[in-house]
């Protein structure tokens, strides 16, 4: 296969078939690291949305899919497995040049989105309810049901794993679903669905409708006939999300993003420490919901601190997906606009860049480069400070003790993950226990993280849990069952 019929998008995918947008209505797809579109994907609407969840409803209710047995979908899930790791590396040539990442972190991407329906296939007939000791005479018991006709939103950094991470414990729990990717980034999980149908899915068991967050976006969170809704993406339209299912009464979940915390004490192995740290802030140009952005230092060892900081992000280059450096181009035009944004009311403020790495000779002038950035040290209440930038910039603060690293590594909106850096285990777990986030690493910080592991939001980062088998409570209900017996 060739680049080109990699990146050639056909259109909806409803009941295992392509068709162009009710409307007929096209939008461009751009290339990030090389400014200029290169193919087209339908703007689907209202329209097509009513068409995906009719036919996600059929397929539960009326179609094949809905008589699977769970061990059915979990064969079903762990083929597709098979079939992204067989399709791995045109999956990651469609990744790269629909998002602009370096082409081993597209290579990366995929390993993780294989391993979503590895292991949610495995987990498909193994998530089970219990019966209850209950009053002489009945015989009580749970059991795990889908909720019936998922919707899925997801964002433009990591299609085809986020397609994995909401996609797979979804189906796994035998929800029928419809998606709508971001605009940006749609490739993938359409290459992704057709791969499913190869797989043997029945039609209608899984739906992909592109177009625009306003349009199609807004269609399926509305809709009165889905059952739950899981959304990954910015705040703003986290709360229009969490609105929308409000008014059809039914759940969701929110993974908004962060601001986490590396909280870094004197006694931190640093030769470890200062790599990690640098090469997860510039993965994916820092457009990572769990991004480690905020390092906060304590005062003894700051400068030692900033200078390695300074010293590594100089040596970091951005590149085109073919040069494969340490990372890409932002995905957009305003996203670029956005974190210059915050470069110049850096500037205003005086807030020193310490270091900054470069972008590579002979890249296209109209892509969308950013050079990575590590500013500090930066007033806490600075909006390098609790802001989520979405770009390569990392910030630096100082502590004082150990209460004050804990209330600053807690001083943002969110909560996603954290990190504590410290060869002194007790304090490494104690302060690790009081830091409000999702997901809090000792002595390592893996943005992404592992596919067991469960992950999402406390506070403003949103609330649910994907990944591991919280993933599978949250994508089904549970239902008693009370049977009187004499
Ligand atoms: P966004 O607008 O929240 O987009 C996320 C998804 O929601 C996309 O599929 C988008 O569609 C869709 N959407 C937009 N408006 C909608 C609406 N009214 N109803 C239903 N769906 C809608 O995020 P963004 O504009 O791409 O990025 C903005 C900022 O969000 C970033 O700078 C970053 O701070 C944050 N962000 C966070 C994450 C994360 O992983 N937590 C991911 C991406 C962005 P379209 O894009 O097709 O319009
Ligand atoms: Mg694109």
């Amino acid at each position: 296969m060739t680049a080109k019929d990699a990146t050639a998008a056909k259109g909806i995918f409803v009941n295992n078939r392509w068709s162009p947008a009710a409307s007929g209505r096209t939008l461009p797809v751009i290339a990030p690291a090389e400014g200029s579109t290169f193919t087209q994907i339908a703007a689907g609407d209202t329209e097509d949305v009513n068409r995906a969840v009719a036919a996600a409803r059929a397929a539960l209710e009326t179609g094949a899919w809905g008589r699977l047995t769970a061990t059915e979908r979990g064969r079903l899930l762990t083929r597709l497995a098979q079939k992204v790791a067989d399709h791995a590396e045109d999956l990651a040539l469609t990744e790269a040049r629909d998002t602009g990442k370096p082409m081993k972190q597209a290579r990366n991407d995929m390993i993780a989105t294989a391993r979503y329906f590895e292991y949610f296939g495995g987990a498909a007939d193994k998530a089970h309810g219990e019966s209850i000791p209950f009053l002489n005479g009945y015989f009580a018991f749970t059991e795990r049901v889908p909720h019936g006709v998922t919707g899925h939103i997801i964002p433009w950094n990591y299609p085809a794993q986020m397609f994995g991470r909401t996609i797979a414990p979804a189906l796994a729990m035998g929800n029928a679903v419809v998606m709508k990717p971001a605009e940006d980034a749609c490739l993938t999980p359409l290459r992704l669905a057709a791969l499913a149908a190869e797989a043997g899915f029945p039609e209608g068991a899984l739906n992909i409708v592109t177009g625009l967050g306003e349009e199609a976006g807004a269609a399926l969170s509305s809709h009165r006939d889905i059952d739950f809704l899981s959304f990954t993406g910015s705040p703003e339209v986290g709360t229009l999300i969490q609105t929308a299912a409000a008014r059809n009464h039914i759940g969701c979940t929110l993974e908004l993003g962060g601001k986490s915390p590396h909280v870094i004490f004197a006694d931190a192995d640093l030769d470890f420490a200062i790599p990690v740290i640098a090469n997860t802030m510039v993965q994916n140009a820092g457009q990572t919901c769990s991004a480690g952005s905020r390092v906060i230092i304590e005062r003894a060892i700051f400068d030692k601190v900033a200078a390695l900081l300074a010293e590594r992000f100089a040596l970091l280059t951005a590149g085109t997906p073919e040069m494969d450096l340490e990372l890409g181009p932002v995905i957009n035009a305003a996203q670029k606009r956005r974190i210059e944004g915050f470069f110049e009311r850096a500037e205003r403020d005086r807030i020193p860049v310490l270091g900054e790495g470069k972008i590579a000779p002979g890249v296209p002038k109209n892509a969308f480069f950013v050079a990575p950035r590590v500013y500090g040290p930066a007033p806490r209440d600075h909006e390098l400070s609790c802001k989520e930038v979405f770009g390569p910039v990392l910030t630096l603060l100082t502590f004082e003790d150990e209460a004050d690293a804990v209330r600053l590594a807690n001083a943002t909106d969110y909560g996603l993950m954290a990190a504590v850096w410290s060869t002194n285990g007790g304090r490494a777990l104690r302060v690790a226990r009081r830091i409000k986030a999702g997901q809090v690493y000792v002595n390592a910080f893996g943005a992404g993280g592992g596919i067991e592991l469960p992950f999402g939001g406390m506070k403003k980062s949103g609330h649910g849990r994907e990944k591991g088998f919280a993933a599978l409570h949250d994508m089904s209900q549970l239902r008693t069952t009370i049977i009187k017996h004499d």
